[in-house]
């Protein structure tokens, strides 16, 4: 078997007939499973239709799918090693702040919160940290590491049993033995409700801080429906950050008061991109949250610490070993780092801009940015790097070694398309899901709580689910 192409969990085509039959039968389970999402095209707020998933669970390296696991609790440590350290924040950030405005306002939320003094010395994290495989050995490489709004854990906590349902109707129900079982949604909604006892205070609710519009409904009301299931006592908000401008205050306790009951947590499944500040109110929410005693999650800082330059900063000769020593597992962590290179308007960077301008197809650029859609791919890289090349604003970028991951051969079932859909070459990334809740120098919970696996058509650049491109998945264990 060539490395660069991995054999799906059963021989493909599979005969039309019995396709276009199983396929209606997966589509009536993800709807009546609430594996959807809303339109963006017709919204309608009444209407959930199915969220595209591929047919059947793609093949993963149970080696590396185990690695990716192991190091999850290591890589929330590390993170939140880094969140803490003031200087080593500022120092990686600053270049980018001169340039970037969007994290520059982050970052001054910080400080002003630093100045006035910390009220909640918890940090709170439902991180993911996502990878793509190299072909070339198909060895696992960390794509980012995310620190805010990781979604997709409620969704493809579903996927196994869906996976499940459909082999078994294609008569290979003896290949389920070979899907990890995905408890996701029951770990991160522990989390919250970790975070909420750590609060300790029985009057106060939980506060969800979304979009104006929820297209990704399911997975976020799947993890209310979770926590009200186990955790009656537990009230929770959904709020904008408009709202909640508008609707709480802080009392003198420093409490966050939103309808007279002071906030436990604060869960941000929005407040990660420009466009979900459109006006200073917005800012000024965060700000007042980010003040308050509230366990955030995640606070400000390990929203900085999420930053594509830090990710780059910790691939830098030493800095690992500043921060986790130099014994074996500093090298595993290494190991699954791709080339990161900064852009600031120094000899490194220069170096990185000759290098990008050489061969711009063995890189991408990335901005400090989240959500997807965001990147620089191919040629654009060249135009982009000649336009900034004698600019400081080329410092709120980072360059990363593309990584090419194995191609697998698959059927991608998307709302309204025609069925069957065609074969199409897929690639997958894995995104393993963890959480930690500590202060500085305590760590009360750190752990792996889950996985979720998304695949694109292979010649696509990105892959996100909410944005249309990627599909749900989940891996099938080789
Ligand atoms: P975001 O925070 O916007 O999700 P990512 O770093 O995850 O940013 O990039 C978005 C997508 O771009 C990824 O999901 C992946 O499909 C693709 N991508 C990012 N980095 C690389 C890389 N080094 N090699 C190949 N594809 C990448
Ligand atoms: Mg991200
Ligand atoms: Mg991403």
């Amino acid at each position: 078997m060539s490395q660069s192409r991995l054999k799906s969990c059963i021989p493909l085509p599979i005969d039309h007939k019995i396709l276009v039959s199983v396929i209606e039968k997966a589509k009536d389970w993800a709807l009546m499973h609430g594996v959807g999402m809303r339109d963006k095209k017709h919204f309608n707020k009444d209407v959930i239709q199915i969220a595209p998933f591929v047919l059947l669970p793609s093949p993963f390296p149970r080696t590396e799918f185990n690695k990716a696991v192991e190091l999850q609790p290591i890589l929330n440590e590390l993170m939140h090693k880094v969140a803490h350290d003031d200087e080593f924040l500022e120092k990686t950030l600053q270049n980018a702040l001169q340039v970037d405005e969007f994290t520059a306002n982050l970052f001054d939320i910080w400080v002003k919160v630093r100045e006035e003094g910390i009220t909640q010395s918890l940090s709170f994290g439902l991180f993911r940290s996502d990878y793509l495989m190299q072909r070339d050995g198909n060895r696992i490489k960390q794509v980012e590491f995310n620190t805010i709004a990781s979604s997709f854990g409620a969704l493809t906590s579903h996927l196994p049993s869906m996976s499940r349902y459909i082999l078994r109707q294609l008569g290979h129900g003896d290949l389920i033995k070979n899907m990890p079982e995905n408890r996701a949604l029951s770990g991160l909604c522990t989390g919250i409700t970790d975070a909420y006892d750590l609060f300790g205070v029985p009057s106060a609710v939980v506060l969800f801080v979304v979009e104006e519009v929820s297209y990704n409904i399911c997975d976020q009301r799947f993890h209310e429906f979770e926590i009200s299931e186990k955790r009656p006592d537990i009230m929770i908000y959904r709020k904008t950050l408009n709202e909640i401008y508008e609707e709480t205050r802080l009392n003198e306790k420093k409490q966050l008061i939103l309808e007279d009951r002071p906030v436990a947590v604060v869960y941000y499944r929005s407040g990660y991109e420009p466009a979900q500040y459109p006006t200073s109110k917005e800012w000024d929410a965060r700000l007042r949250v980010e003040k308050s005693s509230a366990i955030k999650c995640p606070s400000i800082h390990y929203q900085l610490a999420g930053t594509k330059k830090v990710q780059q900063a910790l691939a830098a000769p030493g800095v690992l070993e500043k921060f986790m020593g130099a014994g074996a597992t500093t090298g595993r962590v290494r190991d699954i780092f791709a080339g990161l290179y900064s852009l600031d308007f120094d000899e490194n960077g220069e170096r990185a801009v000759d290098m990008a301008l050489a061969d711009a197809e063995r890189f991408v650029l990335k901005p400090q940015r989240e959500g997807g859609g965001n990147n620089v791919y191919g040629a654009d890289i060249r135009d982009a790097l000649l336009r900034m090349r004698h600019s400081r604003e080329r410092a709120a970028y980072i360059l990363m070694e593309r990584i090419l991951p194995p191609l697998v051969a698959g059927y991608v079932v998307r709302p309204g398309a025609a069925v069957p859909p065609p074969i199409t070459d897929l690639v997958s990334e894995l995104g393993i899901f963890g959480v930690i809740i500590g202060t500085k120098d305590k760590i009360y919970c750190n752990k792996q709580v889950g996985h979720m696996l998304r695949t694109k058509l292979a010649d696509a650049n990105e892959g996100g689910v909410a944005a249309g491109l990627g599909a749900l998945d989940s891996p099938y264990l080789l």
